[in-house]
């Protein structure tokens, strides 16, 4: 911020938030995600109304590597279905309580699509959150107990003890037990949390939560099969506009129309002019973006040596086949939450197509399927 580097080199993540006005290059090194960040990202130059120059390095090598994060996204229809079980058969008494983590895990839904699946159901009136509350709390005394409870008196003084004698003590670290501190003492979950959270606040302990627990009511029955099937398209729609919009940032790179117009239009501004006079467009250098390099024809790949490894271990560990969706992932090297329970990185098959578009790998990888 103050002007010594000339230079810094980021992760797109890194420039959230800053606002310094007097940036004269944003150089792309890569393909951005999509026109909408592309625009955001060079909306850090030239805060101060000079003029300042953005380039992008473009080719068409890492389009695998944009598409595959969109795919990697979608849930199989196995995972929708799981998660939807998963609800009806938790849910008698109209409450359903999960932990993300291995709700992904057990779905094989990376937890961002998870949340928006959870959304899709509120959306359609299923289900509504309620709370949300860490499943798990320790703690490590940063002074004696002694001198901790003669910060409290009476009924206070009591309630702070049975805290630190509910408590199952490994050499350093406490683990709460609420249910013990409800049964014994009659104290409320909320309660000891906010102790908890006032001791670390002055510094008496170390605390640690973990695991949150996500909390739902759940308002209708379903049709698990049905909802299954239209949540599922549902993602396959939105990954469809997903990949189009990465088609639509690389047509803008190489259009040849003024890319200051093109950007402005696809915002909808339909005043700006047609020329803005300072684009490599407008300078008379319309971008071609090069295909990536040959690669060798899939046909020629053998499935079972790429393969085999993987679909063992995951016949051991789930008992079923993998999907023709799981094997193009491992072949692709999208990263899910089975692979990493099945150490599925280590397999050298993982990734070992990741050059090759998803679509094509896909169709290869269902061809080489019985049935
Ligand atoms: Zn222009």
């Amino acid at each position: 911020m103050a002007g010594q580097a000339g230079c810094i080199v980021a992760t797109i993540a890194f420039g959230m938030g800053i606002d310094k006005s007097d940036i004269r290059n944003v150089v792309h090194f890569d393909l951005p995600k999509s026109i909408e960040n592309y625009s955001q990202e060079i909306g850090r130059a030239g805060r101060d109304g000079q003029p300042c120059d953005c380039l992008v390095l473009a080719n068409r090598d890492s389009l695998n590597v944009l598409e595959n994060f969109v795919y990697g996204d979608t849930p199989e229809l196995s995972g929708i279905r799981c998660v939807l079980e998963e609800l009806q058969g938790a849910a008698p008494d109209g409450q359903w309580e999960f932990l993300l983590g291995p709700l992904a895990d057990q779905s094989n839904i990376r937890q961002l699509p998870l949340k928006t699946l959870l959304v899709q159901l509120e959306l359609r009136g299923l289900i509504a959150p309620r709370y949300a509350y860490f499943a798990e709390y320790r703690f490590k005394l940063l002074l004696e107990p002694e001198a901790l409870l003669t910060r409290f008196e009476g009924e206070r003084r009591d309630f702070v003890a049975a805290i630190i004698h509910t408590s199952s003590r490994a050499r350093t670290w406490a683990t709460v037990n609420f249910d013990a501190l409800y049964e014994q003492y009659g104290a409320e979950r909320n309660r000891v949390v906010k102790a908890l959270d006032y001791f670390q606040e002055k510094g008496w302990v170390e605390l640690e939560s973990k695991q949150m627990t996500e909390v739902y009511s759940v308002l209708a029955d379903f049709d698990a099969p049905a909802l299954s099937a239209e949540l599922h398209a549902y993602f396959t729609r939105h990954e469809r506009g997903e990949i189009a919009r990465i088609h639509a940032m690389l047509d803008l790179f190489a259009t040849e129309q003024c890319l200051g117009h093109r950007l402005a239009r696809y915002f909808g501004d339909e005043q700006a002019p047609q020329r803005c006079g300072h684009c490599s467009v407008c300078h008379g250098q319309v971008a071609h973006l090069p295909a990536p390099p040959e690669l060798p024809a899939l046909v020629d790949k053998n499935f079972a040596v790429l393969c085999g490894t993987f679909i063992h271990r995951h016949q051991q560990h789930t008992g079923l086949e993998p999907s023709s969706e799981l094997l193009t992932r491992f072949l692709g090297g999208i990263s899910a939450p089975l692979f990493t329970k099945l150490k599925a990185r280590a397999i050298p098959g993982f990734a070992a197509l990741e050059d090759y578009p998803y679509a094509q790998v896909r169709a290869w990888v269902e061809g080489q399927l019985p049935g």
